[in-house]
């Protein structure tokens, strides 16, 4: 018979699976002696089964929770729901991967009006018992039956409002009795039957209310975002509950064993005295260092310390631990390994390493590699920060430089962001259900909470620039503003975020590119050594080539040359170009676009000294260039000196239903050879130029848009005799490459033919995508979220390589490549060479090099890093 529960003596840290995240850790606690209040975990299996048997509960369940709750009243000595010595549990998720916050928790189950007084004298405390009360009432009713929390709130308000009170602290039991019945009344109004006093009735709602959160729709974003399985389910762990409000020598807390927004070896933490934990995730209260626990309370600080010690040893990463101090006495409810931002993770790794305690493939495999992009993004400019106007100062929670418009809900941000606006988040405090919001937005601005809040922890996880409990702000999230002192901001206004200092900035600061080096450096080193793949980058400009090299690019496997018209000075001549209607009106618009284009390449072989330099010939989609507007075509008819109606005949006639399909790539030199010998002319010609001033260079010509072989072999000619005759004539000896890409399937599909005319393939999966799957690249955004949806495909093709379909075709195509040509060279230089999972694949199909944008290239470093020693320790690479 499968075994569904178990207590936390039965289980291990290994069985994640099985206990999730939270279950296994308390297991892992107990076990090695920790003060971790007792209590059992009901498995992800027995949800999965719950979903299974159509959200009921069966009765073996029933029969096994029963039984492990008779042993937990054993070892406590106490019942639930009992009068006179009541046990009170707490009812907590817990996923295999962590996903703070996103499903419930119940505290305080097991309270009804006899066992609250039960509580009130086992305690000695009434207060206690009916704050205790009241709080189950609320977190129950929302939790277990969704009513509103706001209709508990406003009782609580109004009570302290008529009392004259600041804080949830200053009510009296008595005060709490009457909230308690007000509770209750609002409870029955809205289910329609009393609040259940049954415990065990209790425990069965708030078990099937935990399991019924694991696909609450912010329970399901997050998993989407994060990659998570949706079939893995959540445990629930059942806990007997100490208590962090029975006064001044209580309280309850959250501490990270290192800075989870550096990394550095500190442990960083805040509590609040006489609290329940949930007042210090809400961010309700304004909580206190963890340094002044030591103050408060020396003896309990201390067995602090040393639990934080044995618990990050133990695990060897950087823990994030929950803990109640009940009446000086301490406990531990929770440990699991930190969320942290991409630099604490960095520091954390490398420090790790130095400290022994972690291997560097460990380090390495610990940095996710999309997540190291948050590294290389702007900062705020130094002399821009300094004439800025300083708004308002609250909590660096995460690091990041973030400038937009402001919204104070988190549809409005999401409307505002899907129309290309960049936003900022600014609420009173966060909660789950402003996952999408945060999501949307450049950055996140709140009021309240700590650095441990739900604003705070969520925008770490996600890399997100956040300013927390920044005080001064008065917001008025419904009327759409907030004033600090007489300065309002409204809606829609400007202002800009700091994640690292706290600061809040009015208007829109400008920012600059990051400096990476130290431990970044340190860790890329080791990345380096372990990969297989070459990193190249795709880049246009030589500005673009010289941040590559500092990224770590060892090449260009990309430079659109269509990309180099673009410049307002030279559209006018690449417009006679492709209107000429003569050869020698051709040549008349090639002439003056040569030397450019010299020059440009000239720019991109210095940037790029020794290292391959991939070009790509002309392939302009036509329509992007032709001039649509009136004033753009009288002004080019009387540059090329013809008649604007002969103009615009011309133009009407190289319209095209499909210009992604039509004369573009290669197919453009076939009817205009002259084209392409330009471009061979100037790239010949800056390469021996740059080669004089001593730079080895080293050339790739790249012919894109290819389907057949004969087709490759007439465009490789034009190429290659400008190229040869241009060699020829000068003193130097210039080594050039000819290759093409492979971008429709047909290439793919005869690459062994392909292959004996060309030194190299790179793989355009970005037309192969298009061409494979049919879909259009400029359209196909309109359905493909519905796609998504429907589970029809994973991902969006065109960011995430389909690796079983397109992947097909690049594999194919370097089976076939090499069986007629075993020295070609082989990349990739679709959008899909910086994502992870992709570069993953390109490891295993044995591609050469990957080739990506700038940004992207420390992530395609990892991502081979992590590639490379999965295949050594033979784990199984995720195929999408
Ligand atoms: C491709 O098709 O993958 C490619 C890199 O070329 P482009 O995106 O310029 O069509
Ligand atoms: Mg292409």
């Amino acid at each position: 018979m499968t075994k569904y529960v178990y207590s936390f003596s039965e289980g291990t840290k290994e069985m994640k699976s099985l206990l999730g995240g939270k279950g296994a850790n308390l297991a892992e606690m107990s076990i090695i002696g920790l003060p971790v209040p007792p209590g059992f975990t009901i498995t992800t299996q027995a949800c999965t089964d719950y979903y299974k048997q159509n959200k009921e509960l069966w009765s073996d369940l029933l029969d096994e929770i029963k039984s492990k709750l008779a042993e937990l009243e054993q070892t406590m000595g106490k019942k639930l729901g009992d009068a006179t010595n009541p046990l009170l549990v707490s009812v907590r998720s817990g996923a295999v991967f962590s996903m703070p916050g996103m499903m419930d928790t119940i505290l305080n189950l097991g309270l009804n009006d006899e066992s609250v007084e039960g509580i009130a004298k086992a305690m000695n405390n009434p207060r206690l018992a009916y704050d205790s009360y009241r709080r189950f009432i609320q977190m129950f009713a929302d939790v277990a039956m969704d009513v509103p929390k706001y209709k508990f709130e406003a009782i609580l308000e109004r009570t302290k409002e008529q009392k004259g009170y600041h804080y949830d602290t200053e009510l009296t039991a008595e005060d709490l009795k009457g909230i308690v019945a007000e509770f209750k009344t609002v409870y029955k109004l809205e289910i329609g039957k009393d609040f259940p006093s049954d415990p065990f009735e209790q425990l069965l709602m708030a078990v099937r209310a935990v399991f019924n959160s694991w696909n609450n729709p912010r329970a399901i974003t997050y998993r989407r975002l994060n990659d998570i399985p949706h079939d893995l389910g959540t445990a629930v762990n059942v806990q007997s509950m100490v208590f962090g409000n029975t006064g001044d020598k209580s309280g309850t807390g959250v501490a990270f064993t290192r800075n989870p927004s550096t990394g550095e070896n500190k442990l960083f933490g805040e509590y609040l005295i006489n609290a329940q934990g949930e007042d210090v995730v809400a961010g309700i209260r304004t909580p206190q260092s963890i340094d002044t626990l030591k103050d408060d309370m020396p003896a309990v600080y201390d067995e602090f310390i040393r639990i934080t010690q044995l618990l990050e040893n133990h695990y060897k990463d950087m823990q994030d631990i929950e803990f109640t101090v009940e009446d000086e006495k301490l406990y531990i409810l929770q440990t699991r390994n930190g969320k942290r931002t991409s630099q604490a993770a960095i520091n954390v790794a490398v420090d790790m390493v130095e400290e022994g305690r972690i291997s560097k493939e460990e380090a390495v495999l610990r940095i996710e590699p999309e997540r190291v992009n948050e590294l290389l993004h702007p900062k705020f400019e130094d002399k821009a920060l300094k004439a800025a106007h300083l708004l308002a100062k609250g909590l660096p929670a995460s690091p990041g430089a973030a400038a937009g418009k402001v919204y104070f809900n988190a549809e409005d941000c999401v409307a505002a962001s899907s129309k290309g606006e960049k936003t900022l988040l600014v609420r009173l405090e966060t909660s789950p259900e402003d996952i999408e919001g945060m999501v949307a937005a450049e950055g996140i601005l709140t009021a309240r909470g700590g650095m441990t809040s739900h604003a705070a922890v969520v925008a770490r996880g996600m890399g997100k620039c956040c300013v927390a409990g920044c005080g001064t702000l008065r917001i008025d999230e419904r009327a759409g503003f907030f004033k600090v002192g007489d300065l309002t901001v409204k809606e829609g206004d400007y202002i800009s975020l700091d994640g690292s200092t706290g600061s809040v900035y009015l208007g829109a600061v400008d920012r600059v590119e990051p400096k990476l080096s130290g431990k970044f450096e340190t860790l890329m080193t080791w990345v380096d050594g372990m990969r297989k793949l070459k990193v190249r980058t795709n880049a246009d400009t030589p500005k673009d080539a010289r941040i590559a090299v500092d990224f770590g690019a060892e090449g260009i496997g990309l430079c659109r040359t269509e990309h180099m018209f673009f410049e307002a000075e030279r559209i006018p001549a690449v417009r006679e170009m492709i209107i000429a209607q003569s050869l020698e009106a051709r040549m008349t618009a090639l002439a003056k676009l040569l030397p450019m284009q010299r020059e440009d390449f000239m720019g991109i072989f210095r940037a790029m000294g020794e290292r391959s330099v991939t070009i790509r010939l002309l392939d302009p989609p036509l329509h992007e260039f032709l001039p649509r507007e009136e004033k753009d075509i009288i002004e080019l008819a009387r540059t090329m000196s013809i008649p604007v109606d002969d103009l615009k005949a011309r133009v009407d006639d190289l319209q095209e239903f499909n210009p992604m399909l039509g004369h573009r790539g290669c197919r453009l030199a076939v009817t205009y050879p002259e084209i392409y010998a330009m471009q061979a002319q100037a790239i010949i010609e800056g390469a021996i130029a740059v080669k004089k001033e001593g730079i080895d260079v080293k050339p790739e010509i790249m012919i894109p848009l290819i389907g057949s072989v004969k087709e490759l072999a007439y465009v490789k000619s034009i190429v290659t005799e400008v190229a040869d005759d241009i060699i020829a004539k000068s003193d130097v000896k210039l080594n050039y490459l000819v290759g093409t890409m492979i971008e429709i399937p047909r290439a793919a599909i005869t690459a062994d033919e392909i292959a004996k005319e060309a030194q190299f393939f790179s793989f355009g999966t970005n037309d192969l995508t298009q061409m494979g799957f049919g879909f259009s690249r400029d359209d196909a955004n309109k359905f493909l979220g519905e796609y998504e949806e429907k589970g029809i495909l994973e991902k969006d093709p065109f960011q995430v390589l389909d690796q079983a379909g397109i992947g097909k075709l690049v594999k194919m195509g370097c089976e076939l490549g090499r069986s007629t040509n075993p020295d070609i060279h082989l990349g990739i230089c679709g959008e899909h060479g910086g994502e992870p999972s992709s570069v993953e694949f390109c490891h295993r199909i044995g591609l050469d090099y990957v080739s990506c944008s700038p940004f992207r290239v420390p992530v395609a470093r990892i991502a081979a890093a992590h590639a490379a020693l999965k295949e050594k320790s033979g784990d199984q690479v995720r195929d999408k």
